[in-house]
């Protein structure tokens, strides 16, 4: 039994789900169906979560806006018209739409996260009516009723152990089961969303629940690449990956699978599997346990730009018990999570998203560093970028590091600061913002020099 999650581009048109639908239809093993809202069909078109946003911030302003109620619905309705399906489904959507606008209509988040997810609702309602009209058993299971019980915070929900066991009855069910992605309840009856992408999230849940043999997460892209197609042309393919290291490339820039959709399926060892839904006849990328190292330590590089750096210096700071807590505990305090906290003897840096110092913020811990820490010096440097080399490899190699120390140096950046957990999966460096297009490049350059690309994937 497996369990198919279909993202945005997938099934944003009625070209889309008609190849979605051959795909389902394809193996009788695709039982549990996770859907995706209407994503982008063009370069510059709009995901229908964000129309569905741009008309929650309409209510929210008290001046709602008819033309993105409008513009959302004709995304279905197209879909719906194209694919020839009952047009009383257009009255169901418009009503739901409606419905949920009266109900939430005074509370801006809960209609916010309500909205957003009804574009994966409705979605999956189309899908079912799709599957039917092909005259296949198939039925509509709402997240309430797959048993998706999640925390109420909105727009962060987090799955609660016990959905598991409810997940798992869904396996008794006959036929497919379309299951909309993106969000589940909360005990308090709430709907509450997933952060963005969160699709993945829900495919993973699903198939953890039910056992499934595999999850086959179709996006628009052969393979999950060893670099950002936008970093390097024609970057190689991977065929395999462990979750570890999907973990590590994920959280720094691989937008093909949502970092937090990995722990439901590795703590129960299912493996994914990444495809194409424009070419599904692609091996894809498969997401496993363990792998076979093939003498390559590094298999991809992954960068993020938008950190800044914390930088805190006091004289005799390795002598002060609890300097580090004290620190961390302004952070907490402050509702800011850190990246990395590379140090020296006498100084400290915290590593962060520079969003979160917004909105007047970042004066205010500099303030509270400055005279509850009584640090000699402090100061925030911007704009700068992390770059990931990632490999299980690496734990078992001499002389990887000195490597990507060479490159960078070829490439013109400076390291402003390296980091290497103790599981050896990762090493990080940060570079000025400015530099790590280059940077990228000659990283690839050496550790996937052409003839070895063979080791790890296709070579296009
Ligand atoms: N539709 C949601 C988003 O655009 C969730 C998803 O596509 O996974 O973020």
């Amino acid at each position: 039994m497996k369990v198919v999650k279909f993202g945005g581009s997938s099934v944003a048109s009625a070209e889309q789900y008609k190849k979605a639908g051959s795909i389902i239809l394809a193996d009788q093993a695709r039982k549990a169906i996770v859907v995706s809202a209407p994503g982008k069909r063009f370069d510059g078109d709009e995901k229908t979560t964000d129309l569905l946003i741009q008309l929650a911030r309409s209510v929210q302003d008290g001046q709602y806006n008819q033309i993105f109620f409008e513009a959302v619905l004709e995304r279905y309705y197209e879909i719906i018209e194209d694919l020839g399906l009952d047009q009383e489904l257009k009255e169901q959507l418009e009503g739901i739409l409606k419905e949920l606008i009266s109900l939430y209509g005074e509370d801006g988040e809960r209609l916010l996260d309500a909205l957003k997810a009804s574009g994966e609702d409705m979605n999956a309602r189309v899908m079912t009516a799709y599957l039917v009209s092909l005259g296949h058993q198939a039925s509509y299971v709402s997240p309430k009723d797959a048993g998706m019980v999640v925390t109420d915070e909105p727009g962060n929900a987090q799955i609660l152990p016990e959905a598991y066991e409810r997940i798992s009855k869904l396996r008794s069910l006959e036929g497919i089961l379309v299951i909309p992605g993106f969000f589940g309840y909360s005990y308090q009856g709430n709907i509450v969303t997933f952060p963005r992408g969160g699709s993945d999230i829900t495919g993973s849940i699903i198939a953890a629940g039910m056992d499934a043999e595999e999850y086959e997460n179709f996006t628009d892209v052969d393979s999950v690449y060893c670099v950002s197609p936008k970093m390097v042309d024609h970057p190689c393919e991977l065929k395999e990956i462990t979750y570890r290291e999907m973990r590590e490339l994920a959280y720094s820039g691989f937008s093909v699978f949502h970092d937090e959709a990995l722990q439901p399926v590795f703590q129960k060892g299912i493996p994914v599997r990444v495809k194409n839904t424009n070419r599904p006849e692609a091996a894809g990328t498969r997401i496993v346990l363990e792998r076979e190292l093939n003498g390559q330590p590094v298999i991809g590089i992954a960068s993020d730009t938008d950190f800044c750096s914390v930088n805190i210096t006091k004289y005799l700071m390795n002598r002060e018990l609890g300097f580090g807590r004290r620190l961390l505990a302004i952070l907490e305090d402050e509702g800011i999570s850190y990246e990395h906290t590379p140090s020296g003897i006498d100084n400290l840096s915290v590593i962060l998203r520079s969003h979160q110092l917004e909105n007047g913020k970042e004066k205010r811990v500099i303030d509270r560093i400055e005279k509850e820490l009584e640090v000699d010096d402090i100061n925030i440097e911007r704009n700068l970028a992390m770059i990931m080399v990632v490999g299980e490899g690496m734990k078992h190699t001499v002389g990887v590091a000195s490597k990507a120390a060479q490159a960078l140096a070829e490439s013109g950046a400076n390291i402003k600061m390296i980091n290497q957990g103790s599981s050896e999966v990762s090493m990080m460096f940060g570079v000025d913002g400015a530099s790590v297009m280059k940077a990228v490049n000659h990283l690839y350059r050496a550790y996937f020099p052409s003839n070895e690309r063979q080791l790890n994937g296709d070579v296009k």
